[in-house]
């Protein structure tokens, strides 16, 4: 059986490395931007066309490669980084693989140039399908420039696979992020579709925060600082009250290589504890210093996760560290950099004793006291099958309905409120802020009180906006609100169809949107959370089957919605109930979670046997 095995032809093994090290034209924006900073660049420029699927280059002021290298380069393992085992471990440069561009080369069209100081001339070689098409001497500046065209086009399935141009756009954008804020010492530029999206000039970390995310940040943004034996934090934290429902914000760096740790991401939620409402999620940039030896660098390509070989402590430091600046911020405002009268602090927020967070739960509130409520327009059909539900109870008596002993019961524990008397007879009761319950024909109700309001209003909002001449209600002062310039990007993308459901746009600026007008289902006070859900569902990008109506009615009752942990009046408990069987799809929230469930009699009766 000689002659079974055989290797590999490099082009084919290049194909498949190149499936690990490129999953779509983000990861080239990465490793091809990693390059630049590890080749000593300060000025680096990133140009993509249609998401980086037609066109990505990356322009360095860095050292460049003579022919000799610019040929090596696109060779596997061909790295100038690394030449033996051990300096993995201790390793300072971003690439060591020696993978990326052998990967690149692989799977698309690539044009290189490039100069080192030492020569005069430069190289220029072009590869096609890991094919060295072309090269030849060539005057460019000092450092490199690479472009990769036309990804995948040898791998259809790959190519069909990748999301449309505008979610491209957003994951190299991510990627462009994580990069600029590693680097705020090296200028970054990023064009795409000829159009700037950013100009980073060098600068100091908290200026390059808030040139990515808007002149708005500076206001937000709390220092840490922490120096230990085993590790030295530094960064930022965003003041509670700026915590948003959409997640986005967050960065760890260990030794300025971006990560994700959800280990770490617990330990600031846990610092943040108590500061802000459930289901939002503080703004960071944090960046951790550690030796390299305290750290398991995944060596597997692309992977942005490592290990911490004393994971407790660091958990505990990195906790213990943001509690101190989130409790020292409000007594003196710290500005860590020279005066930038656009960059400072307002005066007026200076003077402003930042106020202790408060949970904001209006006991009085009561939902149904507005136009929710269907009083009228209560289809008829509906209430007779929901009273149909309840019918049995009168006549079994007390004895087999929970929600009647729990009345019965002198000593009402804090968990239940009070029951009631719907207007069917049935009695409700709330449990634990979290579910209504109450007692129907053929067991015990549950309903999940925030998911049966999203169906409320959903239904609700998408009826109302679905109807041809939306309500827009003008507002006395016009509403200004911030958004990074990629969540701007986004309004931007579907400001037509915002405008067509009542939002009356005055200016969208780079980082400003003035509003003076709102569809008339939103107050002022919500519209921000609204827009905040929006994005979030629009950057999710797996929504192409969504009208923008939907979309807007799911954001809508998303923001809007009674939450889990808000108290519950008998009124409304019971409008809750009423409302929620009135609508068509009651079982299922419009994130298609379950609203309700019913624990049979014959369960219960089980349960005492
Ligand atoms: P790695 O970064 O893991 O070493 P790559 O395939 O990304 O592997 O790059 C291979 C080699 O090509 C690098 O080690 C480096 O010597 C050289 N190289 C790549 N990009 C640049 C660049 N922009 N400037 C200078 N040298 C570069
Ligand atoms: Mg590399």
């Amino acid at each position: 059986m000689a002659g079974v095995i055989k290797l590999l032809p490099d082009h084919v093994a290049n194909q498949i490395a190149a499936g690990e090290v490129v999953q779509r034209p983000a990861s080239v924006v990465k490793e091809l931007l990693e390059n630049a900073i590890d080749a000593g660049a300060d000025q680096i420029k990133l140009i993509v066309k249609d998401g980086g699927k037609t066109l990505i280059q990356v322009v360095d002021n860095g050292c460049g490669m003579s022919t000799t290298d610019a040929r090596m380069s696109f060779e596997r393992h061909a790295t100038s980084k690394l030449t033996t085992a051990e300096e993995l471990y201790a390793l300072k440069t971003k690439g060591f693989r020696g993978e990326a561009l052998a990967s690149i080369a692989a799977i698309a069209h690539v044009e290189l140039q490039t100069r080192t100081n030492e020569e005069e001339i430069g190289t220029e070689i072009r590869i096609t399908g890991s094919e060295v098409t072309e090269q030849q001497p060539i005057a460019t500046p000092e450092g490199t420039a690479i472009l990769v065209k036309n990804l995948f086009y040898n791998i259809p399935a790959r190519r069909n696979f990748l999301k449309s141009p505008q979610v491209e756009s957003r994951h190299i954008t991510d990627e462009f992020h994580r990069v600029a804020l590693a680097h705020p010492d090296i200028a970054f530029q990023y064009y795409s579709n000829g159009s700037e999206l950013f100009n980073l000039p060098k600068t100091n970390l908290r200026k390059r925060i808030v040139h990515v995310f808007g002149s708005k940040t500076n206001e937000k943004l709390v220092p840490v600082t922490e120096d230990t034996q085993l590790v030295k934090v530094s960064g930022f934290l965003c003041k509670p009250e700026f915590a948003k429902k959409s997640r986005g914000e967050q960065f760890f760096f260990v030794n300025n290589r971006f990560i994700k740790s959800p280990y770490l991401h617990h330990a600031v939620m846990n610092a943040f504890e108590g500061l802000i409402k459930p289901n939002t999620f503080p703004g960071y940039f944090l960046y951790l210093e550690m030796e390299p030896s305290a750290i398991d660098v995944n060596i597997h390509p692309t992977k942005t996760e490592i290990k911490f070989h004393d994971d407790h402590s660091l958990y505990a430091i990195l906790r213990s560290a943001l509690k101190h600046s989130l409790g020292q911020f409000n007594v003196a405002p710290v500005l860590d950099f020279e005066k930038d009268p656009n960059l400072e602090t307002p005066y007026a927020f200076k003077q402003k004793r930042a106020e202790a967070p408060t949970v904001e739960i209006d006991r009085a509130f009561n939902p149904f006291s507005g136009s929710v409520r269907p009083a009228s327009g209560f289809k008829k059909a509906t209430k007779e099958a929901w009273e149909a539900l309840y019918l049995q109870t009168e006549n079994q008596g007390a004895t087999t309905s929970i929600s009647s002993q729990m009345e019965e019961d002198p000593v009402q524990t804090g968990m239940f409120t009070k029951t009631a008397e719907s207007e069917s007879g049935a009695r409700t009761f709330q449990y634990k802020h979290k579910y209504v319950v109450s007692s129907i024909k053929s067991g015990m109700l549950i309903i999940h009180q925030n998911r049966a309001h999203q169906r409320i209003l959903y239904d609700k909002f998408f009826k109302e906006l679905s109807q041809q001449n939306t309500v827009s209600q003008q507002l006395l002062f016009p509403l200004s609100l911030s958004f990074s310039k990629t969540d701007m990007n986004l309004i931007r993308e579907i400001r037509s169809e915002l405008i067509d459901h009542g939002f009356l746009f005055e200016e969208i600026g780079e980082e400003q949107l003035t509003l003076n007008g709102l569809p008339i289902q939103i107050t002022e006070g919500e519209v921000g959370i609204v827009i905040d859900e929006l994005i979030a569902t629009r950057r999710e990008g797996a929504t192409p089957s969504f009208s923008t109506t939907e979309l807007l009615a799911q954001s809508m009752c998303k923001a809007m919605a009674i939450k889990t942990g808000a108290q519950l009046d008998i009124a409304s408990q019971q409008g809750l109930v009423n409302d929620l069987f009135a609508c068509s799809e009651s079982g299922r929230s419009p994130f298609n979670k379950t609203v309700y469930v019913v624990i049979s009699e014959n369960d219960i009766d089980n349960k005492f046997n």
